[in-house]
């Protein structure tokens, strides 16, 4: 009996399939992923798992044993090549075809790489993958000098492990400050800060233009602005590209990102999109959006589930994200836009601030540094539409909480 097939066994693709028993659905469900082994947790990729404070067992998501209690065929290392709409058959790298009744696309996306010259080399690596990570594990032994190109959270997140390891770190990041699509000046400068009171040196407005080799592996960076930095590793955190090749192969409407309404459906009714991969309306933003969360994939995942189990609504949940660098913890809750209005609360200098953004007089999202109960405070206030003002989020000895009531 043709069920429900998940392609991509990653954060969003494995909650659906959980989420689905959860559920009470009882039909076939089978989890499609081209890594090998099971599915894993991304975030400690570029934390505890590079810092080698957690093993392989310690990031899956679930035991061996759940797939099998679950009743979830897990088929891994195993890659979709196309999708048969009229038929409802997916088809699989290694020559087998699969019917479906619904088709869950959750295929994430891959690490972009700078098409510059020595890109190729050896010791220049993304951050995408548990594979990824090992590589560089294995490289780090050898390592004095890292450079990471892009000051965005994961090249943050690795810099910061690169100096609690005592190498030399440089970040190299093409805008005039680190997270700048992300958070607010002051978040920006507050966290390009710390990194360099622990010794990151930042390039900014400046891009990479070529690597060079010696003896076999990346040797240096050369800049646009005709710097040339030394560097026995190269992590590469400029952004990724979602993966559509698969809904752009059956026919579905792409644009950076796989195109679903607000119940998380392509054009197809039996097809639905999620995760990074996906470009979904919100309520939190004029045009629709892509987002790279654990978050994000969690909960419409969570959506589709509920969704194929007969009880489908459209998906509402207010985004939330988190990235710890160093001793540092920032969370965000909603999402901001470049012309969004920053208020301070709290004092930057102790170290626990957050920095509310307003649109058109509406906060929009909370930027949070180290104030986990600000950040709750914000989802609370964000899911809730409780009207806020600038002086409310300032006034630091008004609990926030109290708002909600
Ligand atoms: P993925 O987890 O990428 O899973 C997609 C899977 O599908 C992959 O395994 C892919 O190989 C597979 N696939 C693709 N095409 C096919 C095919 N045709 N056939 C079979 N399989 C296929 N988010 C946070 O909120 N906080 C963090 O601190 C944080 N840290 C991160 C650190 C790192 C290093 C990385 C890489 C990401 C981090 N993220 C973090 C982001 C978060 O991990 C992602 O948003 C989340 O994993 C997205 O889930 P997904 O299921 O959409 O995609």
């Amino acid at each position: 009996q043709a069920g429900v097939i998940v392609v991509g066994g990653g954060q969003g693709g494995f909650q659906v399939a959980a989420s689905l028993r959860e559920e009470g659905y009882q039909g076939s469900i089978t989890l499609i992923g081209d890594e090998p082994g099971l599915p894993y947790q991304r975030p400690p990729l570029s934390k505890g798992f590079l810092a080698g404070k957690a093993q392989a067992q310690q990031i899956e998501l679930r035991p061996p044993a759940f797939y099998a209690e679950q009743g979830i065929a897990l088929l891994a290392p195993e890659r979709v090549t196309s999708v048969d709409r009229a038929a409802r058959r997916v088809g699989l790298a290694s020559g087998a075809s699969l019917a479906y009744e619904h088709l869950v696309l959750a295929t994430g996306a891959r690490a972009r790489i700078p098409t510059v010259p020595g890109a190729d080399l050896p010791g220049i690596l993304p951050l995408r993958s548990r594979a990824d990570a090992e590589a560089m594990l294995a490289l780090l032994p050898q390592v004095r000098r890292l450079v990471v190109v892009g000051g965005g959270f994961i090249g943050l997140e690795v810099a910061a492990v690169g100096t609690d390891m005592g190498l030399d770190v440089r970040v190299i990041e093409f805008a005039d400050r680190v997270l700048k699509r992300c958070v607010s000046a002051g978040v920006s400068a507050y966290l390009a800060d710390a990194q360099a009171k622990r010794g990151v040196q930042f390039s900014f407005e400046t891009g990479v233009i070529a690597f060079s080799g010696s003896e076999g592996r990346v040797a240096r960076v050369q800049t646009s602005r005709d710097d040339d930095f030394e560097a026995d590793l190269v992590v590469v955190g400029v952004g990724v590209e979602p993966n559509v090749e698969l809904a752009r192969q059956a026919g579905l409407p792409v644009q950076d990102g796989i195109v679903v309404d607000a119940h998380l459906l392509t054009a197809d009714p039996a097809i639905s999109a999620i995760g990074d991969c996906a470009r979904y309306p919100t309520t939190w933003l004029a045009a629709p959006v892509r987002l790279e969360s654990v978050q994000n994939a969690v909960d419409q995942a969570r959506c589709v589930a509920a969704r194929l189990a007969g009880r489908g609504t459209p998906y509402s949940k207010v985004p939330w994200f988190w990235s710890d660098q160093g001793d540092n913890r920032l969370q965000i809750a909603g999402v901001s836009e470049a012309g969004d209005s920053a208020v301070l609360r709290g004092d930057r200098a102790c170290g626990k601030f957050s920095v509310f953004r307003f649109r058109a007089g509406r906060l929009a999202a909370v930027e949070s540094i180290n104030s986990p109960a600000d950040h709750m405070a914000a989802r609370k206030l964000l899911a809730a539409g409780t009207p806020v003002t600038p002086e409310q989020a300032a006034d630091a000895s008004l609990k926030l909480a109290t708002l909600l009531a």
